[in-house]
């Protein structure tokens, strides 16, 4: 991994280091050491962009956590969505001690944990808000607070320098669906006792006003189960489980069974039934392979793949690749989630594939189908003011807002009483708090780790490069060129390999058979998936890899790369 030296904890002085979502979106992780005690806070991924072929997410460097070995105690998380917890597979097996979370987080990690195989039942401890727990020299209190799923913390520690409080993800929905209230009154009782730091979420800091409640969506949605004359199809995020409660009750509302299509959806939906974050009445819910026995205006979908994701249930719905879920022209299919940037291509082509069906698409710049789960400027505001920290430390945000989130919170407390030193760190910054103050003191070890999921193990920041690593599978490059009009194959593939070696005359034969398996899966190809080069590459790289692991028993790395001609 990184070669940088891990600076040791320097002595009575509280470190905190950023490993990730500080200076940019996604895989937040953060460090908290006082001397031999080491606490993690969260263990989030990164989605990869498109255009990093054969990366399937991307984690913080663990260097860090490595170097610190048996001091790192815990690990705490303060809710369970994919860019705080994705990473937790990778990191229990780095040390021993437990894991805290709220019953939510922790259900949304168990699936996670049996795919990879650890066996850390002992391990995970539920809390519930206001407990507290201690670890070493640290007093951790768990603090409501609100977002787009149940069960959210904030985080409370109590050091031997002072309180440190770190927001985890919120927005102040006064109005929650679950009548869970984000627990302002004990950050204004912590702020009137004294906050040495305050970690927050910078998220929306550039939007003016309040983010607004997960209930302002029931009027667009309304009208749509009102005017729809055939399928509700709705795409969201599967870990947005307040809009589910919300399409359900109004399912129930306007006769509609409920089915629940995409790996991921169904699987979150049964863990937040069972804990009671979500309600369904009896009878409402159907089974996607029941979708096709009831008249299309009897139906809500709520499927996966609002990012355009190839492999999720709406881009295939979209494609006529599914096989319980078709669409018509009388449906509407809706998306219910905000495009995380990058991925605006791709849902625009399952937009445009959408139409071809004949279905009606809403999106949430059409009708307010959507609702932020990350507060505003003035819930930021509000939630400094009544915090009222000496120092001030922006986190989970690209620099410009936490730049942005820094200048608001000089403007919150430039009263005459108070001073608020801003630290604007980044990732790998080592923060440190003693008696004599706080400063940013030097740099340890912080990047990105891609990771490719059917391999056992990582793929380094440099993977493309990493001969070493790459050396026992190798890679293979298939570069295919294709009719730009009509998606067929021109000539024949040509297989590039890196370090991937099988003896000289078996390559040769290798070669020429995976270059058949492009061609038989590009004529496989429905017209409308050849017109898709995401889809494509996507069934070619699972086609290729299918072959080298059977012909070869090894795993390459493979990389389609399609040329329009
Ligand atoms: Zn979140
Ligand atoms: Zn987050």
């Amino acid at each position: 991994m990184n070669q940088t030296v891990v600076p040791d904890v320097s002595p009575a002085t509280l470190e905190v280091v950023p490993l990730g979502g500080v200076g940019e979106f996604g895989m937040n992780m953060m460090a908290v050491s006082w001397e031999d005690t080491t606490i993690l806070i969260d263990a989030g991924v990164m989605f990869p962009e498109p255009d990093q072929l054969g990366v399937d997410l991307i984690i913080p460097d663990l260097t860090y956590v490595e170097a610190r070995g048996d001091k790192v105690k815990a690990l705490v998380l303060t809710h369970g969505h994919e860019d705080h917890i994705g990473a937790v597979p990778h990191v229990l097996p780095m040390f021993d001690g437990p894991v805290y979370g709220t019953a939510m987080t922790l259900a949304l990690i168990q699936p996670k944990l049996e795919e990879h195989e650890i066996d850390a039942k002992g391990r995970l401890k539920p809390v519930k808000p206001r407990d507290r727990v201690t670890i070493g020299p640290f007093t951790i209190e768990f603090v409501r607070v609100t977002h787009s799923m149940p069960d959210c913390v904030a985080l409370v520690i109590t050091t031997p320098v002072g309180v440190m409080i770190h927001t985890g993800d919120y927005k102040i929905d006064q109005t929650p669906i679950d009548g869970e209230h984000f627990d302002l009154h004990r950050f204004a009782e912590l702020g009137a006792q004294g906050v040495l730091v305050l970690f927050a979420d910078s998220t929306n800091v550039d939007r003016r006003g309040f983010t607004g409640p997960e209930i302002e969506v029931i009027d667009a949605f309304e009208e749509l189960f009102t005017s729809t004359q055939g399928k509700l199809v709705v795409a969201m995020f599967s870990s947005s489980i307040y809009r589910m409660q919300v399409l359900v009750d109004l399912a129930a509302q306007f006769d509609r069974k409920v089915a629940f299509v995409g790996r991921s959806i169904v699987q979150n939906a049964e863990i937040a039934q069972r804990l009671g974050y979500l309600r369904i009445p009896s009878g409402l819910q159907i089974r996607d392979s029941d979708v096709g026995n009831y008249a299309s205006q009897d139906v809500l979908c709520v499927t996966t793949g609002s990012q355009g994701e190839p492999q999720a249930a709406l881009p295939r719905i979209a494609i006529d690749d599914h096989r319980f879920v078709k669409l018509g022209p009388d449906d509407t299919v809706v998306f219910s989630a905000r495009a995380i940037p990058g991925n605006e291509k791709a849902i625009a082509r399952v937009m445009s594939h959408v139409a071809r069906r004949g279905a009606d698409v809403v999106t949430d710049s059409m009708k307010h189908v959507h609702v932020s789960g990350h507060g505003s400027a003035e819930e930021l505001k509000l939630v400094l003011s009544l915090a009222r920290p000496r120092y001030f430390v922006p986190v989970h945000g690209e620099y410009r807002q936490l730049a942005q989130h820094a200048r608001i919170a000089k403007r919150v407390m430039s009263g005459a009483d108070h001073r608020l030193q801003v630290l604007l760190a980044e990732n790998g910054d080592i923060i440190q708090f003693d008696e004599r103050g706080a400063r940013i003191a030097g740099k340890a070890p912080a990047g990105r780790v891609l990771i490719d999921v059917t391999r056992v193990g990582e793929v380094s920041d440099e993977v493309l490069r990493d001969r070493r690593h790459l050396a026992g599978d190798g890679v293979v490059v298939a570069v295919v060129a294709i009719n730009r009009q009509t998606g067929s194959l021109v000539g024949v593939p040509e297989l590039v390999a890196r370090g991937f070696v099988v003896n000289e005359d078996e390559t040769d034969s290798l070669f020429k058979d995976a270059a058949i398996v492009i061609a038989e899966c590009i004529a496989m190809l429905s017209v409308e998936e050849r017109a898709d080069q995401g889809l494509m590459t996507e069934k070619l790289r699972g086609e290729l890899r299918r072959f080298f692991k059977k012909r070869s028993g090894r795993r390459p790395f493979v990389l389609p790369v399609l040329m329009e001609i």
